[in-house]
């Protein structure tokens, strides 16, 4: 910020509560415990305010990307705000490089708008691959399930490249390394979005915000109804960690499947686990050829008990996950069929979370009206993806799926169509706050389905566009004119009408 801007800056008074003092300017007392130690302290600092926006994202995932990217193109004046160093979210500091749920299983496209353009663009440039399925091969390295072969592989380096050329040039302001600790709420709106980066404390004001954050941080710290987890205990599917590894041989990976050399990969690791050589609580092994022909995403791990709204609990699934990610190569070297000279790439610096808070809206979206529903007036998007979103005490299990067979349970008719309706994007009681991506708000296992990252990106797209009728309109988010939402994002070229989807194969089991 220049000189003058500074000199214009008002102060926004704020109380904020910590757990440590550090140099702020104590004020009030703190609750103490009968020994008198303090479990709360109270403090008050006056902080800078900065210019303001028409909206601010919070969280610049594929979610909040997209949102920006759409209120951008509405005209509107956004910042977007982003924790980590580089834009891209789970796909580029998670090193989650493949980009899933946005085309059928014979690579039609499911998610258009955004999603389509940005990785036919990424694509152009090298960034990423839209891959072709050999015709003559079962085993396909770009992912073996049908829900996963048409993902997109990606560069996570150079998709966090192209993501800042994306911003600069659709004139989006951004602020890396910069962290959305905080909330001003005045008559149900919020005011300020409080940031905390190497400059200190600061206030934005905004005109309407879209949280991205993944985890509902915005919506929780504005005093919005959340649910942590499942219904019943709060507990959390499991983390992992993904790394990528290079020298590794596809091609004597794949001939060792199609010509039967090894052992299912479910059994390989049932004997390695009675010889005592795998010793983690899952029976997974997933890898994804990404971009350069040698390289693989490896996204095996899974790591309960993780909390991903707790420092601590994150703290020590990182150490855990990097500890496992060098183990789990040793043993990929030594059993797995084209692993033998394979090299540690990178591992991410940014634990994969799947699950953590959703909102509670007025409307949550259930598998049952996925599976015996009328069609949703407000649907804005598709996924095309599958029930994924493991127990958080069994990692290799599924929802909805029979153990003992590995058939699903029930016939969840629609589930590779999943749509996405607006609704479930509209928290409460704040008004002028829409939360796309994996925290919205829907009955745990909808989830599976739709916090992949395409339909994230289709999430971020409806809500970036409605940003406009919201702003223009003076109306809260939940009164935005949906049919108009859907003729804008149709003009934009997303796909929100079940008509306009490629023919859905027939749901196949996992
Ligand atoms: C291990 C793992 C494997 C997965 N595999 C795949 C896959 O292969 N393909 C696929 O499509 N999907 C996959 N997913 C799911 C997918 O990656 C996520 O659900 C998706 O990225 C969610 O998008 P989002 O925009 O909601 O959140 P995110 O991608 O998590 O982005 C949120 C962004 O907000 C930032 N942020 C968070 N809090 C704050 C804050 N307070 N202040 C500032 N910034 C903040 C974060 O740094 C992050 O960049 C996987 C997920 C995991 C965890």
């Amino acid at each position: 910020m220049n000189t003058h801007k500074m000199n214009r800056r008002r102060f926004l008074q704020k109380s904020v509560f910590s757990g440590s003092a550090a140099a702020l300017t104590l004020c009030g007392c703190g609750k103490t415990t009968p020994s008198g130690n303090a479990t709360a302290l109270s403090y008050t600092k006056r902080i800078p305010v900065t210019e303001s926006y028409d909206v601010v994202v919070c969280g610049g995932g594929p979610s909040g990307c997209a949102a920006a990217l759409a209120a951008r193109r509405e005209g509107l004046n956004v910042l977007l705000v982003e924790g980590q160093s580089q834009l891209g979210g789970m796909a580029t500091s998670g090193l989650v490089s493949h980009w899933l749920g946005g085309r059928t299983q014979n690579g039609e496209w499911v998610v258009g708008g955004l999603f389509r353009s940005i990785v036919q663009e990424a694509a152009s440039r090298g960034g990423a691959k839209v891959p072709e399925l050999p015709k003559d091969r079962v085993y396909h390295p770009y992912g073996w399930l049908p829900w996963f072969i048409h993902g997109i592989p990606l560069d996570p380096f150079a998709v966090a490249q192209f993501l800042d050329d994306k911003m600069q040039s659709a004139g989006v302001a951004v602020l890396l390394d910069t962290r959305v600790i905080d909330t001003q709420v005045r008559n149900e709106r919020i005011t300020h979005i409080v940031l905390q980066n190497k400059g200190g404390l600061q206030a934005v004001p905004a005109t309407m915000v879209i949280d991205a954050t993944g985890d509902a941080d915005v919506a929780a710290l504005s005093g919005c109804e959340v649910q942590v987890g499942r219904e019943e205990d709060g507990l959390m599917t499991p983390a992992s960690l993904t790394f990528h590894l290079y020298n590794v041989d596809h091609r004597a990976l794949g001939d060792a499947i199609e010509i039967g050399k090894t052992p299912k990969f479910r059994e390989k690791i049932s004997e390695l686990r009675q010889k005592g050589e795998w010793p983690f609580p899952y029976d997974i092994f997933i890898t994804v050829k990404l971009v350069q022909e040698d390289v693989a995403m490896v996204n095996t791990m899974r790591l309960p008990g993780v909390n991903g709204i707790d420092g601590r609990s994150r703290t020590k699934g990182l150490v855990a996950g990097r500890k496992e990610a060098f183990e789990l190569l040793k043993i990929f070297r030594k059993h797995f069929p084209g692993f033998q000279k394979a090299e540690m790439k990178a591992v991410a610096s940014s634990l994969g979370i799947r699950e953590t808070r959703r909102i509670r809206g007025d409307f949550s979206l259930r598998v049952a009206d996925l599976r015996d529903g009328p069609e949703l007036p407000d649907t804005v998007g598709f996924s095309m993806y599958g029930w994924d979103l493991p127990d958080p005490h069994k990692p290799s299990v599924q929802p909805l799926v029979d153990e003992s067979t590995g058939k699903y349970v029930d016939k969840v008719q629609k589930a590779l169509s999943t749509p996405i309706p607006y609704r479930i994007m509209v928290p409460r009681p704040v008004l002028n706050l829409l939360c796309p991506g994996r925290a919205v708000s829907v009955e745990r296992d909808v989830l599976g389905p739709l916090r992949v990252m395409a339909p994230c990106m289709a999430m971020g797209e409806a809500c970036g566009t409605a940003a406009a009728q919201i702003i223009r309109g003076k109306i809260a988010a939940a009164e935005v004119t949906v049919s108009r939402l859907k003729a804008r994002l149709r003009e934009v070229g997303a796909i929100v009408d079940r008509q306009a989807l490629p023919v859905i194969p027939p749901r196949q089991d996992p």
